[in-house]
């Protein structure tokens, strides 16, 4: 059934996206090792972090690493010594956090998303962007069979991270939410605080973003730099622009907390110790994810299905789809779809 060799993308040499440094080649299908599951993917959503890893800004850990940490597929097959983990045929995700070493001090304490020794699908093995690929059964997601794998993919990484952001920007019961910036990450956590009975104001400076976020439910929508129709309980920053630190924290009520939810972030100003901090406001930065950040989110979008904006691309135009994030072309999530 499973065939010896499989059509797969690879970063060829990593480098600026208009110089391909995609590449569609022959590999073998891998096999399972101890305590992995081979799986099948049906579609994998496209992440900037791939961007980030063709074009090198992440350095790559191995050379011709298969990219793509956002796939849904089945399992096909279990490798040695897999007990408890998914059956074969249930359907899975395989997102960004692979392994963790499970001994150090932030494992022990369930804070495996800062152990150092952590790996990562598609930077430290080969991930979705190809028919097959193997993952650690324990990292594994079950997901439901009912929805679209189109729609599951991005909830892999965009909607993780975002869920995790908003534990960290600890939101009261029904409190009042800041979410600046709107892309695929924002969008996804905005209907999941809506949905838990937060009030959510956006601050994006695209119209289109505006319009898309007041459809979803926000209570209000307006520029990037502007002040919310009233003061913040949580404030979550996914633009990725140190400028609005101290906008945020402006707009935080007593006791408010700011989440800042990427990885990179330009230089923060100078902040104001009584304008920006004083009365209890604090400031948290995100670190990738815990595996019950993964679980938590993707019961939660089981039960209430969120609304995820795709665009879908054949498997075999992965590198269009690369071009045109790079491009900021696309209008949603970019999923790559199996013939
Ligand atoms: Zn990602
Ligand atoms: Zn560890």
């Amino acid at each position: 059934m499973v065939p010896d060799e499989m059509d797969a993308w690879v970063v060829e040499r990593p480098g600026p996206i208009e110089d391909g440094p995609l590449r569609l080649v022959r590999l073998p299908v891998p096999s399972p090792g101890p305590g992995e599951v081979l799986v099948e993917v049906e579609v994998c959503a496209v992440c900037r972090t791939d961007l980030h890893l063709a074009e090198g800004d992440l350095p790559p850990r191995r050379p011709r690493t298969v990219p793509g940490h956002e796939a849904v597929g089945r399992v096909i097959a279990h490798g040695p010594g897999v007990n408890g983990g998914p059956e074969v045929g249930a359907r899975v995700g395989v997102a960004w956090l692979r392994t963790t070493c499970g001994t150090c001090r932030y494992c022990r304490r369930g804070a495996e998303n800062l152990c150092p020794a952590s790996t990562y699908t598609g930077w430290d093995a080969d991930g979705g962007y190809a028919r097959y690929l193997v993952a650690p059964a324990d990292y594994v997601y079950p997901l439901p069979e009912d929805q679209d794998p189109r729609t599951l993919a991005p909830l892999l990484c965009a909607g993780i991270i975002g869920y995790r952001a908003l534990l960290r920007a600890e939101l009261p019961e029904g409190g009042r939410l800041g979410i600046y910036g709107f892309g695929a990450s924002a969008h996804l956590t905005a209907q999941v605080a809506i949905a838990q009975g937060a009030t959510v104001h956006v601050l994006t400076r695209s119209k289109e973003a505006q319009r898309l976020a007041l459809e979803l439910g926000a209570a209000s929508a307006a520029g990037a730099y502007d002040s919310p129709p009233e003061p913040l309980d949580s404030a979550i920053l996914f633009a990725p622009v140190g400028d609005l630190v101290p906008v945020c924290l402006e707009a935080l009520d007593r006791g408010g907390t700011l989440a800042i939810a990427g990885i990179h972030l330009t230089d923060v100003p100078r902040l104001d110790y009584q304008r920006h901090l004083f009365q209890e406001r604090q400031v948290r930065s995100v670190t990738a994810n815990t595996r019950a950040d993964g679980r938590g989110f993707l019961e939660f979008a089981a039960r209430h299905p969120l609304h995820v904006e795709t665009v879908a691309y054949p498997f075999e135009e992965a590198d269009r789809a690369l071009a045109d994030l790079a491009a900021d072309r696309v209008n949603g999530v970019a999923v790559l779809v199996m013939s």
